[in-house]
């Protein structure tokens, strides 16, 4: 299959994965910003267009993080032994109200350049810093500069009155949603908008119906994360049930976490045309639980993937596809042997999570026309996984070489919309180290003026790490 187009691009010669199919020994041609003809190697390449080598290569569709919170790079690593009420108390409330625009630019830059080295293509970025139209501002030029393909999904602030917004708020979404609606109102652009709605049992039942039906009127998905379904706190408010109260269970919304919601909820998601996003890696971490995966499947759901934050794992969808698979086998099998019975074959397979990783994060963010997989007409995002080298050789498996085996060192290519911006192993972005010392000066600048409200446990943290003016308090 082939369109008449003359590709500027040719991947040549690599084990292309189109998302369910592999096939050994292909070409992908690219004309412009999209996926004109995948066709098995040897068809000669027309004079002109560049050439890109991969056969020593897995040629895969980008990945997508369907939730991520990329203003959080600056706080990377602080809250990796907190637990989720620690994490928000202790530095969302404390460090996180000093945030200044140039802050939410450096940490959204180095956030985005880092997707983009790890072989994400698209990600939603959940935006709760939002402490001014300058910070918004802010957090779109970011975007808009790093190359990445993103749904910037505006939340509401964290600022000094951050309890009053995200525990039994009567505030309603803030009405400068509005001005960005207009700023990013082209659906064909790269970086797009969703309606970063606060979790139903964070805010108080009038809020949730104009914040509902406000997202409505703007014509904006929305996706909503604070912890639904997130241990006691998020599950036993039973937030799916809160939203039918008043028919706010729309189709396309996605729920973020959803780990521990009462049967019905997920079957009320299902039968609504909603989509789950989890985060395994940080889920486990933070104290929400086990993943939602099994519990989304059994009721007809597929779920999405995503990261959420550095603040507790690395940002990386290979270490999150392992968490999924590792969480779930690991639940069958001590299931089974607590019932004295050996474990039956899989029924969730490698290629499963990869769909999760690729293609339902696309359909959750309402992309899934546009990328998600290899397929000609949609757009030329792209990863190479290099498999000559110690780790991955030899690639017997390509699906599981990577769900399983592949880590971002292994991503040596990056294409988004037929732009390269990453190769041979190195991000093309100019000044990534400029981006860097930006990224860094902002931590220092947080804190040394507020690292004085920590609590101890990220006190600790900041002072093993050489922050020594931080001594330890009483409060
Ligand atoms: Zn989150």
């Amino acid at each position: 299959m082939e369109s008449s187009e003359r590709p500027t691009c040719a991947i040549h010669g690599g084990t292309v994965v189109t998302g369910k199919a592999i096939l050994p020994s292909h070409d992908v041609w690219i004309s412009g910003q999209k996926i004109t003809a995948i066709k098995p190697s040897g068809t000669e390449v027309p004079p002109g267009c560049e050439v890109v080598d991969a056969r020593h290569s897995i040629v895969m569709p980008g990945l997508i993080d369907s939730h991520r919170h990329l203003w959080q790079t600056t706080l990377r690593g602080m809250c990796s032994d907190l637990i989720a009420p620690e994490y928000r108390h202790e530095v969302r409330e404390a460090l996180v109200p000093a945030y200044r625009p140039q802050d939410v630019y450096a940490a959204t830059l180095a956030g985005a350049l880092e997707l983009i080295d790890c072989g994400i293509t698209t990600v939603l970025d959940w935006v709760h810093i939002l402490n001014s139209p300058e910070h918004a501002d802010a957090s779109i030029a970011a975007l808009q500069a790093s190359g990445l393909r993103a749904v910037f999904a505006p939340s509401a602030p964290n600022d000094f009155e951050a309890t009053l917004w995200w525990s039994d708020s009567a505030r309603p979404h803030p009405s400068d949603v509005r001005r960005l609606r207009e700023i990013l109102s082209d659906e064909h652009a790269l970086v797009t908008m969703a309606f970063g709605a606060r979790a139903p049992q964070l805010v108080q039942r009038e809020v949730r119906n104009h914040d509902w039906k406000l997202a409505r009127e703007l014509d904006l998905r929305i996706v909503t994360d604070g912890g639904i379904g997130a241990g006691l706190w998020g599950g036993r408010k039973f937030p799916i049930r809160l939203l039918a109260q008043d028919d706010l269970l729309w189709p396309g919304t996605v729920y973020v976490h959803c780990n521990n919601l009462a049967d019905d909820e997920y079957r009320m998601i299902r039968d609504s045309g909603g989509y789950i996003s989890m985060s395994p890696c940080a889920e486990m971490y933070v104290g929400f639980g086990m993943p939602a995966t099994r519990n989304a499947l059994q009721a007809g759901l597929k779920p999405a993937l995503s990261t959420d934050s550095v603040t507790f794992v690395a940002g990386d969808m290979f270490g999150t596809m392992r968490s999924t698979l590792a969480a779930l086998r690991g639940t069958i099998a001590a299931e089974a042997t607590d019932r004295d019975e050996g474990v039956a074959p899989w029924t969730v397979t490698t290629s499963d999570i990869f769909e999760m990783a690729t293609q339902l994060g696309a359909d959750a963010l309402g992309l899934g026309a546009r990328v998600g997989s290899l397929e000609i007409g949609k757009a030329a995002d792209i990863v190479l996984v290099n498999t000559r080298s110690p780790r991955l050789s030899p690639a017997n498996n390509p699906i599981a070489t990577i769900t399983l085996l592949a880590t971002p060192a292994d991503v040596s290519l990056v294409m988004i919309n037929g732009k390269i911006v990453k190769e041979d192993g190195k991000l093309i972005y100019p000044e990534v180290d400029k981006v860097l010392d930006n990224l860094n000066s902002s931590r220092d600048w947080l804190v040394e003026s507020q690292g004085a409200k920590l609590g101890n446990a990220a006190r600790k943290i900041l002072v093993s790490s050489g922050f020594e003016g931080l001594a330890m308090t009483d409060h």
